[in-house]
């Protein structure tokens, strides 16, 4: 039996974006980052919060009616609430008849998320698919995160994280000993723009980044870079990011589209959508693509890396 705790929002099945394989994705709660164009606003803090998707609601004022601490209230159409007491976790989930208001995040532990994996198992295929902890950030629960890799490992499951890379190294390390895959991002190697953005210096993340490829030389590490409109769509902070991985064997390189995906949830947080009414220019898009594959990928392959 493993009872180490964590708090996870979401257990996805089936998952094919998220390493090798079908994959079952593990989202722990908690970021150290506030990327500007964040699609899981949620994930961002730890503990368990309240959210009210107002699509949802059906307006009977059920929620506000009942006698909940949380006190929930209308003013303007909108639902506000006071603070939030995990114990009335069940009691929300009650007084809600369409689930409009409700609680992102629970404690589990690693017995309990392995039960939830052991059923996707047969999923999995020989060796490709397995188990993905993304976030969040995995590697703010260091302890949970590892010994749920090790259970998993343990039952002969594939392991990968996704991760920020923004992590204690010494944590990071031990973590990164027990994974089959690793999935980090490198957003950009300018520090002032990185720290304007995510909130966050890339120091920590570069380096974390050395030390792991000098601790395990043969871990695939998939480095992906979120395109982000007036952040880091140009040649040249594409380039600079291949220079840095350039040199490094075992290293595939993705470039992901901006998406406006998690717009929607900002609303339901009561928090503002960090990025306007910006738009990612697909044409320009698509020239970062043939870039990246030209100038990274295709080298890459040239020397014996994996390019995607
Ligand atoms: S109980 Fe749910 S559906 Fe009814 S008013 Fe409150 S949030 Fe809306």
């Amino acid at each position: 039996m493993d009872n180490t705790k964590g708090i996870i929002f979401n257990i996805q099945r089936f998952s094919v974006h998220d390493g090798p394989g079908i994959r079952t994705v593990v989202f722990e709660k908690g970021c150290p980052l506030r990327c500007k164009w964040c699609a899981n606003p949620e994930s961002q803090i730890q503990s368990p919060q309240v959210a009210w998707t107002k699509s949802k609601c059906i307006g009977c004022s059920s929620c506000v009616n009942s006698n909940l601490k949380l006190k929930p209230y209308f003013s303007y159409d909108e639902l506000f609430w006071e603070n939030y007491d995990d114990a009335e976790r069940d009691a929300i989930d009650r007084a809600c008849p369409s689930k409009a208001l409700h609680v992102i995040g629970y404690e589990t532990t690693v017995d309990q998320v392995l039960k939830q994996i052991d059923r996707d198992e047969i999923f999995y295929g020989d060796e490709e698919g397995g188990l993905t902890i993304s976030g969040g950030e995995p590697l703010m629960q260091p302890q949970f995160t590892y010994q749920l890799l090790n259970a998993a490992k343990d039952n002969g499951i594939n392991t990968a994280i996704e991760t920020t890379g923004f992590a204690d190294a010494a944590d990071f390390i031990k973590i990164a000993g027990k994974l089959d895959y690793l999935l980090m991002d490198i957003k950009t190697l300018d520090d002032d723009v990185h720290k304007s953005v995510t909130g966050v210096s890339n120091e920590v993340i570069l380096n974390n980044f050395k030390l792991i490829k000098e601790a395990y030389p043969e871990l695939p590490i998939h480095v992906r870079t979120p395109v982000i409109p007036g952040v880091n769509d140009s040649e040249k902070a594409i380039s600079d990011i291949a220079d840095f991985i350039r040199g490094y064997s075992n290293v595939r390189y993705e470039l992901l589209k901006y998406h406006r995906l998690g717009e929607g949830k900002y609303t339901s947080l009561h928090r503002s959508y960090m990025m306007g009414e910006v738009e990612l220019n697909q044409t320009l898009f698509e020239g970062l693509r043939k870039f990246e594959f030209n100038n990274i990928s295709s080298q890459l392959e040239d020397e014996g890396w994996q390019g995607i």
